[in-house]
C-alpha cells in the first residue's frame, strides 16, 4: 500500500506544482488526508480513495486536456512497462524502454531525449529530478492491464491517435513498394494485400491484416474512452 500511496503523493505533488500552489507538502498532505477521509466514509480501499481524488483534482485543472505542446511528445517507459510502450508506438508516439535498466541511467537517457518518464515505482517518483518536475513523469497503479495503462496515458497527456510507428523500435514507417519486398513477403499474404510499409529505424515490415485490425479497434476504443 505505502509504494501505491506514494505513487499518488507523486501525482498530487505534479498536479499542486501545475497549478502554482505554493506549500507543496502540505498540499499533498492534505489531499491524502481527503483520500483517507473518503475511504473510511465509504468503506472503500485506501487505493481507491486516493485515485477519486486525483480524478476529481485533475478534472479541476484549468489547462485544456487536449495536448497542445509544440514539442513532440515522447515517453520513457521503466523496464515494467515494455507492453505499454509498444502500445504508446502503435499509436504513433514515441516510447523508449530498455529491459533492467538502472533508475539512474534511465534518469539519464530521460533527460537527454528529453522524454517523460512513465513508472509504476512509486519509490523513483521520490528521485529529487522527478519530485521536483525536473525530469516530467507520471506514475501508474501497478495493478492496471496494459490496455488501461494506455487508456490512463491517453487521458492524462490529452492524446489523439497518430500515424502508427514500429512497435518493435518506435521508428517511423514508410510505404514500400510490393514489388521490391517479394522476398520478404509471405506468398499468401503477397496474392491479398497490397499495403506494406517498412520501419525506417529497424527496416522491420509491416502490412494492414488481421492483427493490425484488432490493434487498430483496441486504439480506437482507447481513445473513445472505452
Ligand atoms: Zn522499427
Amino acid at each position: 500500500m505505502s509504494r501505491i500511496r506514494r505513487g499518488y503523493e507523486a501525482r498530487f505533488r505534479a498536479l499542486l506544482r501545475q497549478a502554482r500552489a505554493r506549500r507543496l507538502d502540505q498540499g499533498v498532505e492534505w489531499l491524502v488526508g481527503q483520500a483517507r477521509d473518503l475511504s473510511a466514509r465509504e468503506g472503500i480501499a485506501l487505493a481507491e480513495g486516493l485515485a477519486r481524488v486525483y480524478e476529481r483534482s485533475a478534472a479541476r485543472r484549468t489547462a485544456p486536456k487536449v495536448n497542445t505542446d509544440p514539442l513532440p511528445i515522447r515517453f520513457f517507459c521503466d523496464s515494467g512497462l515494455g507492453g505499454l510502450a509498444r502500445w504508446l508506438r502503435a499509436a504513433g508516439y514515441e516510447a523508449a524502454w530498455r529491459p533492467h535498466i538502472a533508475d539512474d541511467e534511465l534518469l539519464r537517457q530521460a533527460r537527454t531525449l528529453p522524454a517523460t518518464i512513465l513508472t509504476t515505482d512509486g519509490m523513483l517518483m521520490e528521485r529529487r529530478l522527478l519530485r521536483d518536475g525536473i525530469i516530467p513523469s507520471f506514475w501508474l497503479p501497478p495493478t492496471l492491464s496494459i490496455r488501461q495503462q494506455l487508456a490512463l496515458v491517453f487521458r492524462e497527456f490529452g492524446l489523439t491517435l497518430r500515424e502508427p510507428r514500429c512497435m518493435s523500435c518506435g521508428g517511423e514507417l514508410r510505404p514500400a513498394s510490393k514489388e521490391a519486398l517479394r522476398d520478404r513477403i509471405p506468398p499468401r499474404t503477397y496474392r491479398w494485400r497490397d499495403d506494406y510499409f517498412v520501419c525506417r529505424r529497424c527496416d522491420k515490415l509491416f502490412w494492414h491484416g488481421t492483427h493490425w485490425q484488432r490493434i487498430v479497434s483496441t486504439l480506437t476504443g482507447v481513445e473513445a474512452g472505452h
